[in-house]
Formats: C-alpha cells, sequence, structure tokens
C-alpha cells in the first residue's frame, strides 16, 4: 500500500531536490575530479543510522522500489531483516555487487547531500573529502548547510527508519 503523501509535502520534497541539485551542480562544476560518482559507495556501507525517511521520501523511494525485479526485493527484505545490532550500517538498498544504488532518481535527502553539505556538529559525513579538506585542497568550495536542510526534512513531517516503512509497507 503506498503512503499517503499529500501535494503540499511532494511539492516541498520536489524544492528541496532541486536546491541541493543546485549546490551541487556548483561545487562540481570546474572540479572534474571530483570523488563522488559511480564506483564510489563508500558513504552507502557505512552509514551512522539505519536511513531515516519521511513519509514524502518514502512515498517517492516507493516507486523506484515498485520497479525492481521480486528476486531484488527479495534481497532488500533480507539485507533489512539483518540490521538489527548492525554498526556501520551497510545500506540494505545497495547492489553489493555493483555498488550502484537501485532507487537513485528516489533517493533520500540523506543520500543527495553526503559529501557537499557540512552538518554543524558532524562535519561531512566523508571521511575521503574531509581528508582534502584538511589538505587544503578544497579551500574554496561553498557547503551547503545540512541543519537547513534538517529544519526543511523536520517541516515534511513525521519519519520512520526504513525498517519501519518496510513493515508498514503491503506489497
Ligand atoms: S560522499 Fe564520499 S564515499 Fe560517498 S560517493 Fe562521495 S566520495 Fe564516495
Ligand atoms: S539509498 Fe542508495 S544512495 Fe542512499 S545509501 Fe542506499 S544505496 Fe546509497
Amino acid at each position: 500500500m503506498a503512503a499517503p503523501v499529500d501535494s503540499l509535502h511532494s511539492s516541498a520534497l520536489s524544492q528541496l531536490h532541486s536546491d541541493i541539485d543546485a549546490r551541487v551542480q556548483s561545487i562540481r562544476e570546474n572540479r572534474p575530479g571530483w570523488l563522488c560518482g559511480k564506483g564510489c559507495d563508500g558513504c552507502c556501507r557505512r552509514l551512522a543510522e539505519v536511513p531515516q525517511l519521511t513519509v514524502a521520501e518514502w512515498s517517492l523511494l516507493q516507486e523506484g522500489l515498485a520497479a525492481l525485479l521480486p528476486e531484488r526485493l527479495r534481497e532488500i527484505r533480507r539485507n533489512i531483516a539483518a540490521l538489527a545490532g548492525q554498526r556501520p550500517v551497510v545500506c540494505p538498498l545497495l547492489d553489493r555487487t555493483t555498488g550502484a544504488c537501485p532507487v537513485y532518481a528516489q533517493r533520500p535527502v540523506a543520500c543527495r547531500t553526503y559529501g557537499f553539505y557540512v552538518q554543524r556538529d558532524k562535519g561531512l559525513y566523508c571521511d575521503e573529502i574531509e581528508s582534502r579538506v584538511v589538505e587544503g585542497a578544497l579551500a574554496n568550495v561553498v557547503w551547503g548547510n545540512h541543519d537547513a536542510i534538517d529544519q526543511r526534512l523536520t517541516a515534511l513531517g513525521e519519519s520512520r527508519t526504513l525498517t519501519e516503512w518496510f513493515e508498514r509497507w503491503e506489497t
């Protein structure tokens, strides 16, 4: 069953995606060797916690999940069942063979900001990028503000872990 999401929250999420895309694009501009790209799945393999999604994010993610093959979905469910106590968390959605995200176009906000946004008490999240910063190689980057993103996510309403969303999902 699809999660109910009102159009206001859905358009607020679209606007949030556009704003993040603009920030990411401005950081990537003139930096062709930027670390993030296909084949780098370090952040998907080292999550601090099980992904947390608002209803609007889950509703979008469901569209991507619905397009996957049944066997792939079964594998994701098995990965979710194995999450208890796992730290760091390997994203249960990640294709562990190819290192690709099977729901890239529908991925949560946290995945879009990773490596491009700084959080007051957690820094940049990505060790690889952080070490470039320490070397002084990225001194002129204007990073996004993750605390502002969190505020906008909070305004989207209640959020649940991916595990909880799957438990409620009837397919
Ligand atoms: S944030 Fe870090 S680990 Fe993730 S894709 Fe970018 S460079 Fe790789
Ligand atoms: S949803 Fe996709 S991009 Fe986000 S952590 Fe999982 S595999 Fe990585």
